[in-house]
């Protein structure tokens, strides 16, 4: 994801609620589609502060209720109280039990970003609250009686909570031998299934048989207890994009249709950073750490992107900096051999 500025000039991140510097309320304006500071407006509303905007907001309820999102609504849309992306929630975790609202926030986190990259590669997205054509919808639950599967069906996707849980996903991940699991990651495979939905079989079937094969032929559910029975196809590198791919012509779209949204948004990072040199000279700590920052916070935008965990997740305030600039200096200490003892090698 690029990254963004505050009317002060400091950085915003797609995540920011508000800005370190001048701790102005900021957040993602869904009209410019830019997280941009907010100006306190009159009776309760914000103004987006890019001069190109200056959209009147509401601020998303769940922003004001749970902290879970950091987007507004537009003052004209007078019915809504929740941002465009909050209003296709159809199941929220249980937030009275202890640890779900913290997993619920990762969840819309991952939920944002996916969309905005769906949106930013100009897909259409079903607003229930429209009567739209299929409506998109997601649903957050937990296993109880009933285990819970993440899937889609006829728009609605259901995310199980426990997937916002880094200590059980990572356990999942390992168990089924996957490079990668992320919350995003499920989201934008998700995704891939409720476009099929949408788009490739109202208008692209036979283009799409020809590619990933017939989705009749096994069905679904067949191509499924094969795969778990047999495992993935031999020799699925040659054809597919993960082993999962391999089990039916719909997860082929939907494993390919992810991987389309990590290239597209990995891409634009990098168009958004400007090439960094690194070419910094031994002595000048300054410049390693200018550097190293600048390296960093591109670097974890891909891992943003991407749904890993910060490269450079440290914060370089006054102290830190002070420190690390003590161990820059440690070279510049002459030796002082321990009494009696030689410095001189060979001794
Ligand atoms: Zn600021
Ligand atoms: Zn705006
Ligand atoms: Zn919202
Ligand atoms: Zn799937």
């Amino acid at each position: 994801m690029q990254t963004f500025r505050c009317q002060c000039g400091h950085k915003l991140f797609f995540g920011s609620t508000s800005c370190v510097s001048c701790d102005e309320t900021v957040g993602l304006c869904p009209t410019c589609r830019n997280v941009t500071a907010w100006k306190s407006f009159e009776d309760g509303l914000w103004q987006c502060t890019n001069r190109a905007c200056g959209q009147k907001l509401k601020l998303c309820q769940n922003r004001i209720d749970h902290k879970a999102c950091n987007c507004a609504v537009a003052e004209d849309e007078v019915d809504q109280t929740l941002c465009h992306y909050c209003r296709l929630n159809q199941v929220i975790p249980d937030l009275s039990i202890d640890g779900n609202l913290v997993k619920w926030r990762r969840l819309e986190a991952a939920k944002r970003r996916a969309l905005y990259g769906v949106e930013s590669n100009g897909l259409p997205i079903g607003d229930p609250t429209r009567n739209d054509y299929l409506p998109l919808r997601f649903e957050f639950k937990e296993d109880a009686a009933e285990p819970v599967s993440t899937g889609h069906a006829g728009g609605l996707i259901t995310i199980n909570l426990k997937e916002a849980d880094s200590v059980k996903r990572e356990q999942t991940r390992v168990e089924f031998g996957e490079p990668q699991r992320t919350i995003v990651g499920h989201f934008r495979h998700e995704l891939g299934h409720y476009y099929w939905d949408l788009l490739v079989e109202p208008a692209k079937l036979d283009a799409f048989r020809a590619l990933f094969g017939n989705e009749q032929d096994p069905t679904y559910s067949q191509a499924q207890s094969d795969y778990y029975a047999n495992g993935p196809k031999p020799n699925w590198q040659s054809q597919y994009i993960s082993a999962y791919a391999s089990m039916h012509p719909w997860e082929d779209f939907a494993e390919s249709f992810a991987a389309y949204l990590d290239m597209t948004s990995i891409v634009s990072t990098a168009q958004s950073f400007p090439r960094i040199s690194a070419d910094v000279a031994d002595g000048d700590f300054d410049a390693w750490l200018r550097t190293y920052r600048e390296i960093g916070v591109m670097a974890n935008e891909f891992n943003r992107d991407i749904g890993l965990l910060d490269l450079v997740p440290e914060i370089f305030n006054k102290s830190v900096t002070a420190k690390l600039r003590f161990m820059h200096d440690l070279s510049e200490i002459p030796v002082h051999s321990p009494a009696g003892v030689s410095s001189s090698s060979g001794s």
